[in-house]
């Protein structure tokens, strides 16, 4: 959690008065949070998405009696599977990929950069790991851009989308056994 996390939900308020505005969150850390964190929670009315998978789902109790305390509102996102989708070698229609993808909206911030998605900010990682080259998008600079050109940016299909699979493999959640052919469908 980043240390002025409750200063960044007085900022995040402030800049989007009327959004809902949502803190993902594993909620391995929120037992340890101070007063601070859960007022601005509560002043700035951000919800927490907690995200569950087999190694947390045990905090349940204990979260849901902490946001009722700090009174929080809570949404649970399953996390116990995941889509698979990363294709073994490059995909043609990338336009019809992205137009069907679900974690088009899960942009990413990473030194100073947005992503689209997960799988463009940290597909670099894949590469240098198993020593591939797979095309990932280099995000685009968030203090060298205007706002416009990093909507477009972020609303549309890139060449990173040809790596992807409309139809990925629904696999259980599971620590990773470090080899490349379980990231692929
Ligand atoms: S690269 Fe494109 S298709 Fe793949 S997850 Fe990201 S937005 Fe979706």
């Amino acid at each position: 959690m980043h240390p002025n996390i409750d200063i960044l939900c007085d900022v995040a308020r402030k800049i989007c008065p009327d959004k809902i505005i949502t803190l993902n969150t594993n909620g391995l850390l929120l037992p340890k949070m101070k007063n601070e964190f859960w007022q601005s929670l509560k002043k700035n009315n951000i919800l927490i998405r907690l995200s569950i998978y087999p190694y947390n789902i045990k905090l349940i109790p204990e979260l849901t009696n902490l946001f009722r305390k700090n009174s929080i509102r809570l949404n649970i996102w399953d996390g116990r599977k995941f889509y698979l989708r990363k294709a073994k070698c490059y995909q043609d229609d990338i336009e019809n990929i992205w137009q069907n993808c679900d974690a088009k909206i899960c942009h990413q911030i990473y030194k100073g950069k947005l992503y689209t998605c997960p799988t463009s900010a940290y597909g670099f990682l894949y590469n240098k790991y198993f020593n591939k080259d797979f095309y990932f998008d280099d995000g685009i600079d968030i203090y060298s851009h205007t706002s416009n050109e990093i909507y477009d940016f972020l609303f549309k299909a890139s060449k990173n989308c040809a790596t992807c699979l409309n139809k990925g493999r629904l696999i259980n959640w599971q620590l990773s056994k470090f080899k490349s052919d379980e990231w692929d469908v």
